[in-house]
């Protein structure tokens, strides 16, 4: 991997990597994976899941994407901004005062309630305009949509609309990660039975969609026209189901310097509260990374980190913007001492000589799931795009 650490322009000296070959093999993977028929959305919501919306999105459309999915309006409006013309789908409603900006930067909205969907037609007739729209389903996830019953009639009154058009029909999982078969079977059961209902009433339902990353790998009735694939375009994995289906690279990696490193005699504390106390023998190495950056405070104390292919336990409380790590003195037998310098690279996510430490391997230390962690590494930290 080509080395892209410019320290002169570096503004501190903790950044994250985002590889984007990663992201291009991974949508061949997906391609490959699902075969030539249905359409691929990328969904970049929540910056991307931490990697940068704009960067994942342009990649992402220049190999096979054809869609783009937000979470809300501002998402969609900031890729329009970056100068992306492809469609854009915000994924729920958006408030009826974000209308305007939904027309103006042309994005498509998800529409489930009467009421959005009057206000949506009004201000785009009254602009001589037609929205197109997307109806989503809820088949049994019990979080956002039109019961399956109510589909049709919901389209039917529509469906004379001037300042509408109908675009899409959609529906999510619930459980497409997990090993409850069963209930993907009732959604999907529950969504085929609403669109022929649909179709009984002749509207034609547009681009049907349902799929996400668990559901377009292991679910091939799934897919219709188009599957939403959010986590694999990452590289990661929506769960340990999919690991042996489909061959995915993790775009995402954490990197930090070495600002402070010091002897400690025995007993003396690190960091707020000392939470760990010197065994003696033992340096301690600073690196300006904390919980403000996404390394999540419950791991105080939890886990390693990476120098030159040597795992290092992580060592007192974590905190918003640093943390600190042990380098044990004592020699190693043929290695000799282990020596950890300042400005040193320290890997937090990722591979470092034959070690890695993976996005999933901090979700279990924290009994959460890599999209979670994904996302708080987002928040802060400089992000470098590589190849
Ligand atoms: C986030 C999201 C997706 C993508 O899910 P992944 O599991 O990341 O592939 C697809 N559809 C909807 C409606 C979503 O909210």
């Amino acid at each position: 991997m080509e080395k892209t650490d410019d320290q002169a322009a570096t503004q501190r000296w903790s950044w994250m990597e985002v590889d984007r070959e990663a992201i291009r093999h991974n949508l061949k993977a997906v391609r490959r994976h699902i075969g030539a028929g249905p359409l691929i959305m990328a969904v970049v919501k929540s910056d991307g899941y931490g990697h940068g919306a704009v960067e994942v999105a342009r990649v992402a459309l220049a190999n096979g994407a054809r869609y783009l999915g937000v979470a809300s309006v501002a998402e969609g409006v900031e890729l329009r901004v970056a100068g992306i013309m492809a469609p854009i789908l915000v994924l729920a409603e958006p408030p009826a005062a974000a209308i305007g900006q939904l027309l103006h930067y042309e994005l498509t909205s998800c529409v489930f309630t009467m009421d959005f969907a009057l206000a949506l037609g009004e201000t785009a007739a009254a602009a001589g305009r037609q929205a197109g729209y997307h109806l989503k389903i809820d088949t049994g996830m019990n979080r956002i949509g039109v019961h399956p019953s109510d589909a049709g009639d919901f389209l039917r009154s529509l469906d004379f609309h001037a300042g509408l058009r109908l675009e899409g029909v959609f529906t999510h999982f619930a459980t497409a990660d997990g090993s409850d078969e069963m209930g993907v079977r009732m959604q999907l059961k529950r969504f085929e039975e609403a669109l022929e209902v649909i179709r009984y009433m002749g509207i034609a339902p547009g681009i049907i969609h349902a799929a996400n990353s668990a559901a377009a790998i292991r679910y091939r009735q799934t897919h219709f026209d188009l599957v939403r694939i959010g986590i694999m375009t990452y590289g990661l994995h929506p769960s340990d189901l999919t690991r042996t289906l489909i061959n995915l690279r993790p775009a995402m990696s954490i990197h930090a310097r070495v600002i402070d490193l010091k002897s400690l005699p025995v007993g003396e504390g690190v960091s707020y509260g000392f939470t760990y106390r010197s065994p003696g023998n033992v340096q301690v190495a600073t690196i300006p990374l904390g919980y403000g950056d996404g390394l999540a405070r419950e791991l105080s104390n939890r886990m390693d980190l990476l120098v030159e292919g040597h795992a290092f336990p992580q060592v007192g409380n974590i905190c918003m913007d640093m943390c600190m790590f042990e380098v044990d003195q004592r020699p190693r037998g043929r290695e000799g001492r282990l020596e950890v310098r300042y400005g040193d690279e320290v890997v937090v996510v990722g591979r470092s000589g034959a070690l890695e430490i993976s996005l999933d391997d901090i979700a279990r230390g924290l009994g959460t799931i890599n999209y979670d962690v994904a996302c708080r590494f987002g928040l802060r930290l400089e992000k470098r795009y590589l190849n």
